[in-house]
């Protein structure tokens, strides 16, 4: 029953007659279509959302919150969702060892399939117009490792399985927003506290017509948040006119970069002047492949059969940017015309040396998709009883790795912030009382985030002129001054340190 469970949510935060009080409005409220209430709903069970709800329950301070999550997705297909060993998902991100930290502080690492879950231990990072300019990261020890490839998918099943384990939640998935409004304004015959006052609560009327109130309201609901868009939060950033290319690839099995492999196992990004492209491992043979190129070049990467594709991703880590060029005003036949130039200029020795990958040899069938890409950053994280997480507070290009960790970070940082509120009694729809104390940890460091990997894409996606000789320099000033400075600032973000 809906407002019988109010004053439990409540119970931390007030005194023994204002819960009285809040029960009298229960039995009349329940009389009329009232809203549910709870004391945190999150919209949108990405990542993001899924981490910030098991991170509550996993609690002991907050984990008797009324909690509810609302997802548009069938989450049974989010518990069932099982691939055999040899196809791997397009979508896998690079975890750091801070976020992999947080997913074990709150008991979700152990509901992941390891199995499917590839950690590597160094990185080669190079200029596509200079193949001598180039950075290399290593991992000092086999412990931690850089960072871990992980399908989100698998990701996202193990928060699941673990907030399925705890105290259960309301679970309304393949239930969207259809409205958000904040509550009926209080009657002048029965004033009430603030803390109790349903009309400063945003009320989310759902596709099923059930409507929930909350005292706190999440935004977790990605790139177009309608949580966003009803707290009038306003985003500043631009549209890169690039698209993400994702593929799961596939390397001869000898090369398969095994964890036990002497060397370890190597991350691999070259900058070319539309954008970077990355060969990023998964266990066995397998590899996650995210290149970054022009809407014109997507769409022919997307047109083209599997081996002239193939030809393309080892055309784009061996050849000049010139030839890559060339091959990409080509409708087909990619394949022939990569063999011919690789054999006129064979990149063996760099190979033999890991200063590059191996030849790919095919890309799973279904694999090959792309998004757009864009720069977002909300001008604040929350106002009254709101609070956005995740990609619907920021949206990062791709080639830092660190979208999905920075939502992992919100969460971590707001049930923080909402743990301390319920310790010391404050309200945590409250900004001074709980919600300041969530952007004031964040905000800024993911703008500096943010902003570096901004001018690091713009830094390289110049092709000509005095840049790039800046650049070339600059980037075998930064590999020789080792950990300490620039290459220690990258290193420990690519950490998430
Ligand atoms: C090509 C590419 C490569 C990337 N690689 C990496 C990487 O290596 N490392 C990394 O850290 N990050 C990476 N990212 C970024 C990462 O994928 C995202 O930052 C992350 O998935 C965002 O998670 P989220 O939970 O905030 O949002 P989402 O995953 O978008 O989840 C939002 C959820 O909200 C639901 N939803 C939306 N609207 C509504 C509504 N109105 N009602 C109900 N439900 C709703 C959706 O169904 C969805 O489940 C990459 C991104 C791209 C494009």
């Amino acid at each position: 029953m809906v407002f019988g469970n109010a004053p439990r949510a409540l119970r931390p935060y007030i005194c023994s007659s204002c819960a009285k009080s809040l029960k009298l409005r229960s039995r009349k409220f329940a009389t009329a279509a009232s809203p549910d209430i709870y004391d945190v709903a999150c919209v949108g069970g990405g990542p993001a959302g899924l981490s910030l709800l098991t991170a509550l329950r996993s609690s002991k301070a907050t984990s008797h919150l009324r909690l509810a999550l609302i997802e548009s997705q069938d989450l049974d297909r989010v518990r069932k969702w099982n691939l055999p060993p040899d196809q791997y998902s397009n979508r896998a991100s690079s975890l750091t060892p801070s976020s992999q930290a947080f997913l074990s502080q709150i008991g979700a690492w152990p509901h992941i399939d390891t199995s499917r879950v590839q950690p590597y231990h160094h990185m080669r990072v190079w200029d596509g117009l200079s193949s001598t300019a180039r950075i290399t990261f290593d991992s000092p020890t086999p412990e931690p490792a850089i960072a871990h490839m992980i399908e989100n998918q698998n990701l996202t099943r193990a928060l699941l399985a673990r907030l399925d384990s705890l105290e259960p939640i309301s679970l309304l998935d393949k239930t969207s927003v259809r409205e958000i409004h904040l509550g009926p304004p209080p009657s002048p015959l029965t004033p009430e506290p603030t803390y109790l006052n349903l009309s400063s609560y945003p009320h989310v009327t759902l596709s099923s017509n059930q409507t929930i109130a909350a005292r706190l309201l999440i935004g977790a609901d990605g790139p177009n948040s309608a949580v966003r868009t009803f707290a009038g939060i306003e985003t500043r950033g631009y549209d890169y006119n690039r698209d993400g290319v994702v593929a799961t690839l596939k390397l001869p099995s000898s090369f398969a970069h095994h964890p036990s492999s002497p060397r370890g196992v190597t991350a691999y990004q070259r900058f070319l002047p539309s954008g970077p492209i990355a060969l990023l491992a998964l266990p066995g043979p397998y590899a996650s492949l995210v290149w970054t190129t022009t809407p014109s070049q997507s769409a022919l990467l997307k047109t083209l059969s599997p081996e002239d594709f193939t030809a393309m991703v080892n055309a784009a880590f061996r050849l000049s940017a010139v030839d890559l060029n060339y091959m990409f005003t080509l409708p087909s036949n990619q394949l022939s015309e990569f063999q011919w130039r690789d054999s006129v200029h064979p990149s063996t020795a760099s190979e033999a040396k890991g200063e590059i990958p191996h030849l790919i040899s095919s890309v799973q069938q279904g694999s090959i998709a792309s998004f757009p890409l864009r720069l977002r950053h909300a001008s604040s994280y929350t106002t009254s009883r709101i609070a956005l997480i995740g990609d619907a507070a920021h949206t990062i290009h791709p080639l830092a790795g660190q979208g999905l960790n920075m939502g992992l970070s919100d969460s971590k940082a707001l049930a923080e912030a909402i743990e301390y509120a319920v310790c010391h009694g404050a309200d945590i729809g409250d900004e001074m009382g709980c919600l300041d104390r969530y952007k004031g940890e964040v905000w800024w460091g993911n703008q500096r985030l943010l902003g570096a990997v901004d001018k690091l894409h713009w830094l390289y996606s110049v092709g000509s002129g005095p840049v790039v000789g800046v650049r070339k320099w600059g980037l075998r000033a930064v590999d020789v001054m080792g950990d300490l400075g620039v290459k220690g600032w990258l290193m420990r973000q690519a950490g998430g340190l």
